[in-house]
């Protein structure tokens, strides 16, 4: 039986973490499927407070991990497949093993989504990525793409580019989402050649591993295809909140609803970071909302002891 139970090991579950476990609550941290979550796949981070020379995701994120678990936070593999919230002690239920808790904090993040093309899942390794840190290294001299237009297809962009003998960046629309200043830094990368208004209609890959794709201007309708080796998509997030389908209060998008900070409609549940934010989605914020989970669930547990 656990005091506090958070699930998700990202910025915000790790500060909840920290937060928990300064509270003497020794909290247990269920790592989740993509351990460290967003931040551990992504690069250089000039914008987390107290880095003036920036600092790269994966070490950012394990001195966080180093911090809760010098307070006392435990931390254990597993990728939550059931939860029952109907009562306390809550259960929760992660491959072969089962927690019990009475209070939950539910920092589990979100996940990249797929353009959801023919084959595209199955390409994953072999030449489709959802992690330009993860694959960049493999691409190496080599033509690849990228899709999207917010702020992460500018950075995986520029960040391929260290790489990739050319990065396509693949946008269906003329205008962008990402910020002016990720956007004039693309621009000024001369590997990097803007490709809009096109959707991607086709990964082509006839042996099995990605050769190219087939692409469909969305004004004219004309359609032509690019030789490449890899396709990087970064189109956005999805959140991670199936188990608590019916469960937890949720949008049409998935995203929990968060009643008052971070309390949710059933006492002694929290919620924090992107699983509830589908707005501001920064490590700042998640990391910000990860102390108010704790905060809460502290209070909550004091207020109902025994
Ligand atoms: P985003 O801002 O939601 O942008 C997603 C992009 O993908 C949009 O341009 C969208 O096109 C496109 N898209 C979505 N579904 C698509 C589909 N099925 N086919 C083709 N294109 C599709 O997501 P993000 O870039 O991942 O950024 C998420 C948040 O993280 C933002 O708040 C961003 O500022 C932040 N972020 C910040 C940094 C940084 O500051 N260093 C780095 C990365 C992310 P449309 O525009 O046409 O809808």
């Amino acid at each position: 039986m656990y005091n506090v139970l958070i699930i998700g090991s990202g910025c915000a579950g790790l500060t909840a973490a920290i937060y928990a476990a300064r509270a003497n609550l020794k909290p247990l941290v269920l790592d989740g499927h993509e351990p460290g979550g967003q931040l551990s796949l992504t690069t250089h981070v000039e914008n987390y407070p107290g880095f003036p020379d920036g600092i790269m995701g994966p070490e950012l994120i394990e001195n966080m991990r180093k911090q809760a678990q010098k307070f006392g936070a435990e931390f254990k593999a597993g990728a939550v497949n059931e939860v029952d919230v109907s009562k306390r002690p809550f259960k929760i239920i992660a491959g072969k093993d089962t927690y019990e808790a009475q209070a939950l904090i539910v920092a589990a993040g979100a996940s990249a989504r797929l353009l959801g093309l023919k084959g595209e899942r199955e390409l994953i390794g072999r030449g489709v990525s959802t992690c330009a840190t993860c694959d960049g290294y493999f691409f190496r001299g080599k033509p690849i793409a990228v899709v999207g237009g917010g702020d992460s297809a500018m950075e995986e962009a520029n960040f391929l580019s260290r790489y990739a003998s050319k990065v396509h960046l693949i946008h269906r629309r003329n205008d962008f989402r990402a910020s002016k200043i990720m956007i004039d830094r693309a621009k000024a990368n001369e590997k990097v050649e803007f490709v809009t208004p096109f959707a991607v209609e086709e990964i082509l890959a006839p042996q099995g591993h990605v050769e190219g794709v087939s692409l469909r201007n969305q004004q004219t309708k004309e359609t032509h295809d690019i030789a490449l080796n890899g396709v990087f998509v970064a189109i956005g997030h999805d959140p991670n909140t199936i188990v608590f389908k019916g469960k937890l209060e949720m949008d049409s998008n998935g995203y929990l609803i968060a009643r008052h900070g971070s309390l949710t409609s059933i006492p002694g549940v929290f919620i924090a970071g992107d699983v509830q934010d589908h707005r501001y989605r920064q490590a700042v914020t998640a990391a910000g909302s990860g102390c108010m989970a704790a905060l809460d669930a502290e209070k909550f547990l004091e207020e109902h002891k025994g």
